[in-house]
C-alpha cells in the first residue's frame, strides 16, 4: 500500500505526530509500547525463564513435538479424574497423577512441571503450599523432604527448584525414553487442597509443562488446569455442569448473545479455540490524522489493544490474533473477531 499524504496535516507535523519514518515499525518503540515485564510466547521462542516473573503460559508442541497429557490407561481403581471439556484434572491430595511426556525422544532434553494460578490477576503470584501443610511434623512429610512444595514429582532424579527472583517452586527431571515406549511417563502428586488457607485460597490452578534443554531454554509448553479436592469425581461432574449452566452475569451475556446466533439445540458455551477464527489474516487500513489529537488517541489506543493481545497471547487455548502495527502514516489492524 503506498503512503499518502494528508490534505489536512503538513508532512513535517505528520512526522511529530506519528513518529520517526525511520523506525518503521514502531510496535518496537519503547516509547510507544512499554514492553517490560511483558514475554512475548512465539513458534520459536528466545529464552525466557520458565520460573520467572510472569511464565509464559502459550501452548506450543515446538520442533521436539512435545505434549503432556493425563494417563488414562491401567486405572484400576480411580484415584483421579481428567476432564477433556474442562481440560482440567480433579484429584485428592497426595494421589499419584501419571503423566504420559511425549516428544521426539531426543536425548538431554527435561520436562519441568510448575503451578501457576489460572486467573491473570493471580498471575503474578507464586502457588505455596499452606502453613499446616508446610509443617515438617505434618503426616503428609512422613515420607516427603521438600515440604515446601505443593507439586510433587516421584520420578528417580526429579530436582526441586525455588525460583530465587519469582520464589517460583517449580520440579523438573530428566527424559528418557525407554525402547518400545512412544512418552515417558511421570508421576505427580499435589500436597496441598485447593481449599487450603493462605495456600491455594480455593483459586483455580493450573500446572504448566515445559520442555527444556539443559540450559533451560523451553522447548515446548503445555497447560493442564488441576483441582485437589476430598471428592474429585463429584467436582469434576459438578465443574462441566457449570460450564454448561454458567452462573455468573458475564458468561449469561455471552449466552444469550450466542442464543441468538444458533439453535437453541445447540450448546450455550463454546470452547474458546472455536470462538476465534484460525485464519485471521492482517488487514492493512490507510490511517490519515485529522488532526495531532486524533493521531495521538490513535496511538494509545493501538497501546491498549495491543496489552489487550498480550494477555490473550499468555491464555491457554485462545489462538492468538494479529498485534495493531503502526508505520508513520500506515496502521495494519488486525481482522475483527467476527
Ligand atoms: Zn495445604
Amino acid at each position: 500500500m503506498e503512503s499518502q499524504e494528508s490534505d489536512i496535516c503538513a508532512p513535517d507535523e505528520m512526522e511529530m505526530m506519528l513518529g520517526d519514518p525511520s523506525v518503521p515499525d514502531l510496535m518496537n518503540d519503547p516509547l510507544l509500547v512499554d514492553w517490560s515485564g511483558v514475554e512475548i510466547p512465539t513458534s520459536d521462542p528466545p529464552f525466557v525463564n520458565p520460573t520467572g516473573p510472569l511464565p509464559a503460559r502459550t501452548e506450543f508442541t515446538g520442533v521436539h513435538l512435545f505434549d503432556a497429557k493425563v494417563d488414562m490407561t491401567g486405572q484400576q481403581k480411580k484415584l483421579y479424574y481428567m476432564s477433556t471439556k474442562l481440560n482440567k484434572i480433579f484429584v485428592d491430595l497426595g494421589k499419584v497423577v501419571p503423566i504420559q511426556i511425549k516428544w521426539d525422544g531426543t536425548a538431554n532434553l527435561y520436562v519441568r512441571a510448575l503451578m501457576m494460578f489460572t486467573q491473570p490477576d493471580q498471575w503474578k503470584n507464586p502457588v505455596k503450599r499452606c502453613v499446616t501443610h508446610r509443617d515438617k511434623e505434618d503426616p503428609t512429610n512422613k515420607s516427603y523432604d521438600h515440604s515446601d512444595h505443593v507439586l510433587a514429582m516421584e520420578n528417580e532424579g526429579a530436582e526441586y527448584y525455588i525460583d530465587p527472583l519469582s520464589k517460583r517452586h517449580s520440579v523438573k527431571v530428566q527424559l528418557h525414553l525407554q525402547s518400545g515406549c512412544e512418552y515417558a511417563l511421570v508421576s505427580l502428586k499435589f500436597m496441598c487442597k485447593t481449599s487450603c488457607t493462605g495456600g491455594l485460597n480455593r483459586a483455580p490452578t493450573d500446572v504448566v509443562f515445559t520442555l527444556e534443554d539443559a540450559q533451560g531454554t523451553v522447548l515446548g509448553r503445555q497447560v493442564i488446569g488441576v483441582k485437589i479436592c476430598s471428592c474429585p469425581k463429584r467436582d469434576k461432574e459438578k465443574d462441566e455442569q457449570n460450564l454448561a449452566e454458567p452462573s455468573n452475569g458475564k458468561r449469561k451475556v455471552k449466552v444469550k448473545r450466542e442464543e441468538k446466533q444458533s439453535s437453541a439445540e445447540e450448546p450455550p458455551l463454546k470452547r474458546v479455540k472455536q470462538e476465534f477464527p484460525t485464519d485471521a489474516a492482517p488487514v492493512s487500513f490507510m490511517v490519515t490524522a485529522v488532526n495531532a489529537e486524533v493521531a495521538k488517541l490513535f496511538k494509545e489506543n493501538a497501546f491498549h489493544w495491543n496489552q489487550v493481545k498480550m494477555v490473550e497471547l499468555c491464555t491457554p487455548g485462545a489462538i492468538p490474533t494479529p498485534l495493531i502495527s503502526v508505520t508513520d502514516d500506515i496502521a495494519v489492524l488486525p481482522q475483527p473477531y467476527n
